[in-house]
């Protein structure tokens, strides 16, 4: 795949096998910070868990959001929730073919079939948050960089109306989900998403995202979805992610 696909982006998941023990210790303890914080108190039974997939590293430390987005935020949403739906992908495809494939193509074997629901809903909540960290940066916000604001230009008419548009997806989302900025062809699309659906599935090239589950906002924003929104999309989207993603 080329480098900047990003299905085969630097955050695509670390597929580097867990072992038991000693050395699963030493792989989560090489995780960072983040990791000790999370998981400092593990006794050597809970190691991370076997199976081909893992949780991504954050590329910033766990306070670097904040106060957009605090440490407590992403001690559950990166140390819980994300962690969860790793967990659970790695038990629900042990022992199956999809154990050894990469995460793209067990979202993308599985998007669609009614029998793989949960391997599906996993599997892209892993992908999905990969994503959303990678499409968050400390000191974010501010205009995107010239090729991707020309796009937005000729799609919504000016940088200003396409961010509003982000918004406007980000919170017409009923219920969980996620909005996105993707690419159509070489049309600049917006589009939201519902629970764990991405849009790779409908063929389109995902260049950011932002959560809108609650899980994302409500120990910072209770119930103001508005407001989370507008400070991310202010101060920590990460355009330059999204630009490098046009490729
Ligand atoms: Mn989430």
């Amino acid at each position: 795949m080329k480098r900047n696909d990003p299905i085969d982006s630097p955050v695509t998941i670390d597929r580097r096998r867990f072992l038991l023990g000693a050395a699963g210790l030493a792989v989560a303890a090489g995780l960072g910070g983040f990791a000790r914080q999370a998981w400092g108190q593990a006794a050597p039974a809970a190691a991370p868990p076997t199976g081909p997939f893992a949780l991504m590293k954050l590329p910033y430390a766990d306070s670097a959001l904040d106060p957009v987005i605090s440490a407590n935020t992403i001690g559950f949403h990166y140390g819980k929730h994300h962690k969860g739906y790793v967990d659970n992908l790695n038990k629900l495809v042990a022992g199956t073919e999809l154990a050894d494939q990469p995460l793209a193509k067990v979202v993308a074997a599985t998007a669609g079939n009614a029998e793989k629901v949960a391997v599906f809903n996993n599997a892209a909540q892993v992908w999905n948050h990969d994503f959303y960290w990678a499409s968050l940066k400390p000191g974010g916000g501010g205009e995107p960089p010239a090729a991707l604001a020309k796009l937005m230009d000729a799609a919504f008419g000016s940088v200003g109306a396409c961010k509003e548009e982000l918004k406007k997806a980000a919170l017409g989302q009923f219920g969980s989900g996620w909005a996105w900025l993707a690419l159509d062809g070489g049309k600049l699309v917006v589009v939201k998403t519902g629970n764990a659906d991405n849009p790779t599935t409908k063929g389109l090239k995902p260049l950011l995202t932002i959560d809108v589950w609650e899980h994302a906002y409500y120990l910072d924003y209770q119930n103001r979805r508005a407001d989370y929104v507008q400070a991310v999309i202010d101060k920590l989207i990460n355009w330059e992610f999204a630009a490098g993603n046009l490729a």
